[in-house]
């Protein structure tokens, strides 16, 4: 039997397929430009000894219906997926799933419902990720599929964090709080630092670091998120690829009084010309490093926000964890930067956090520390797994609804 995992965007499915029960990855695939004349399909196909074939196809794809008959046809060619017989599951990546979702859910008519009410919080993702159960029902409609939902992990965040200081109607009457995202991957690196640490889940203090092109922290005690840096929605927090993070919140009506901004046009600018775009006109961290070391003051002063922000973070979680087992790094530029995994640590002696730079340039694997022998606190470089982690979820949440 196979798993696939899927997580839709608007014009977009990227998936992998997983083998039962050991959960061995036999394909990844993104399908682009639905929507489009264009539309293109490209995928990684396990081969025998263990390597990778890389293989493409270029098709209109009128839409997510389409999309998902491309990739069943491509895995039904190559033998990965015989017949959707074949398919133990179908796992949608879900961002927002409110205070209802605390753990993954079988979807039936009332599930969708429920993501469909969630959408006002969260229109910039929900209705893709819709979309994307819509047309993978009707496409694999006697295929058992589940959410997992980004917000679940941190569903363990007490009240004194999760509320903000408004007035309390807004949260009895629209919701308003803090419920955090990626917990996916904070969950996954949590439970591989502590396998790592030889510690039980349960009992690991850790700070998670997610930076990639969307980042967050977590603070975790005893393997549980008690805060976040995301908010109500993924714009608050770290500095992000095109994301501001944290600014004042009276930004908004400042800036909407001095340029006649509408509320649309500035949650546009706050997410996608923001951030690390926004300071210096690049969002690769690769680039900002790579201008920043020719003497690009705007891509020094991108690095320079990135990493404050983040050191920031670690001080808070600190006092708020108290005992910390482990720093995490994970994501694109936690799992492959070693400058800026260096610049977020340096000067936090004093909480003991130390790297040993000779490990911190030399580190490869899926789990490496590259704290300083004898560190009080190790600091872990963890590859995240979202996909595997939404893949075992989804298995748990069908065998437990007896499906
Ligand atoms: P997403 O949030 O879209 O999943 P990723 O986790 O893939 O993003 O992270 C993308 C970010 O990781 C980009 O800013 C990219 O520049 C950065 N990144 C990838 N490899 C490196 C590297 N070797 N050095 C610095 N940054 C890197």
């Amino acid at each position: 039997m196979k798993v696939a995992v899927v997580n839709c965007g608007s014009s977009s499915i990227k998936y992998e397929v997983f083998s039962l029960p050991d959960l061995v990855m036999l394909a990844a695939g993104l399908i682009e430009k639905i929507g489009g004349s264009e539309g293109c399909l490209r995928q990684r196909k396990r081969k025998a000894d263990g390597t990778f074939e890389e293989q493409s196809h270029v098709k209109p794809l009128a839409d997510h219906h389409e999309g998902f008959e491309l990739m069943a046809s491509v895995n039904r060619e190559d033998r990965i997926i015989k017949d959707d017989s074949e398919l133990f599951g179908i796992g949608h990546r879900v961002v927002h799933g409110g205070e209802m979702f605390r753990e993954p859910a079988v979807i039936d008519h009332e599930i969708v419902a429920a993501i469909r009410r969630l959408i006002p919080l969260a229109p910039l993702h929900n209705p893709s990720n819709l979309l994307g159960i819509e047309a993978a029902r009707a496409r694999f409609p006697g295929v058992t599929q589940a959410a997992v939902f980004d917000t679940a992990f941190h569903h363990t965040l007490p009240p004194h964090v999760f509320h903000y200081a408004v007035p309390s109607a807004w949260y009895a009457d629209y919701h308003v709080r803090k419920y955090g995202f990626h917990g996916t991957s904070h969950f996954y690196v949590s439970r591989e630092a502590a396998k790592h640490l030889g510690k039980e889940p349960e009992k690991v203090n850790l700070i998670t670091l997610h930076l990639g092109n969307g980042a967050s922290a977590a603070a975790v005690r005893g393997g549980a998120s008690v805060d976040t840096s995301m908010g109500l929605t993924p714009l608050e927090g770290l500095v992000m690829g095109t994301r501001s993070g944290d600014v004042d919140p009276a930004l908004h009506f400042y800036l909407m009084r001095q340029t006649g901004m509408s509320a649309d046009e500035l949650e546009k600018s706050l997410n996608s010309q923001s951030g690390l775009k926004g300071v210096c006109g690049l969002n690769d961290m690769r680039e900002i490093i790579d201008q920043a070391e020719r003497g690009d003051t705007h891509a020094a002063l991108a690095l320079d926000m990135f990493c404050y922000r983040v050191k920031k973070y670690i001080g808070a979680y600190m006092a708020v964890v108290g005992r910390v087992d482990a720093l995490v790094f994970t994501g694109g530029i936690g799992e492959n930067s070693a400058t800026v995994r260096s610049r977020v640590c340096g000067g936090l002696k004093h909480m003991g956090i130390l790297v040993d730079e000779e490990r911190n340039v030399t580190c490869s694997g899926s789990v490496a520390g590259i704290h300083e022998e004898g560190a009080p606190v190790k600091i872990l470089v963890i590859k995240t797994d979202e996909e595997r982690e939404i893949a075992r979820q989804t298995i748990h949440a069908i065998k437990k609804a007896g499906l």
